[in-house]
């Protein structure tokens, strides 16, 4: 199958999830999460209409810049982001998707102000609470937003997460469902320089699972892109 099926077939899929949800499939962002694949099979995804591309490394995201892999679509960094990166990505993604301590928006904000520019940001929620796992604990979100008004390089979009991927349908969706409680926590308590617009959770096996609760930012690599060989 090529990348332009693929990329229609999930765009059936997100049609149906959003519909039975009662929601606009429109509102659904498509991310191609493009790691290991090179900037020819970025552009076939960008040309067969995905919303945005997601890379997790700068190295690879730096290179593949280079080669003009991401022209015309919005690029979300997915990824860790370690402290030393920071200057290498702020003002060149349009959205950072994965900031999870108050240092590192500290940093991105620094960083963007530098550069006269706001950078938006995402915050990502360790929603399975797994050590091995970076994202922020739940418990500590109030205080990442209470601390985003500090820091006007940055404006808060959303939230951002990667649950543990369970062995049934039931076990995704309490994830998922525990994450759009969080959203909507969160919208409802106003904070400034925040504003609850993306919940990006949902990858190539879940991302239906993933909208049903209330995403509206799925990140797909493999059932674009065909399965990675590492
Ligand atoms: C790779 C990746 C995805 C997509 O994973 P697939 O299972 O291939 O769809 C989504 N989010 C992040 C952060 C990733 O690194």
């Amino acid at each position: 199958m090529g990348i332009a099926e693929n990329v229609g077939i999930v765009r059936d899929i997100i049609g149906e999830s959003a519909s039975k949800a009662g929601r606009d499939p429109k509102e659904v962002l498509l991310v191609a999460a493009a790691k290991m694949n090179d900037a020819g099979r970025v552009r076939l995804a960008i040309e067969a209409g995905v919303d945005a591309v997601g890379e997790n490394r700068v190295q690879e995201l730096l290179e593949k810049n280079g080669q003009g892999a991401y022209r015309g679509a919005p690029l979300h960094f997915i990824g860790h982001l370690q402290k030393n990166k920071v200057r290498q990505v702020v003002g060149l993604c349009d959205l950072i998707e994965s900031v999870d301590s108050v240092e590192l928006m500290e940093l991105i904000s620094n960083r963007a102000l530098s550069l006269r520019i706001t950078q938006e940001i995402l915050i990502e929620v360790n929603i399975g609470r797994e050590t091995s796992k970076s994202g922020v604990m739940p418990e500590a979100l109030e205080q990442i937003m209470e601390n985003a008004s500090l820091n006007p390089g940055i404006h808060v979009s959303g939230l951002m997460a990667i649950p543990p991927i369970g062995e049934k349908n039931s076990e995704n969706h309490s994830y998922f469902h525990a994450m759009h409680q969080l959203f909507v926590d969160i919208r409802g308590k106003k904070y400034d320089n925040v504003c609850m617009k993306f919940l990006s959770m949902g990858m190539s096996n879940t991302f239906a699972e993933a909208i049903s609760a209330g995403a509206n930012m799925v990140r797909v690599g493999s059932a674009i892109f065909g399965e990675r060989h590492y």
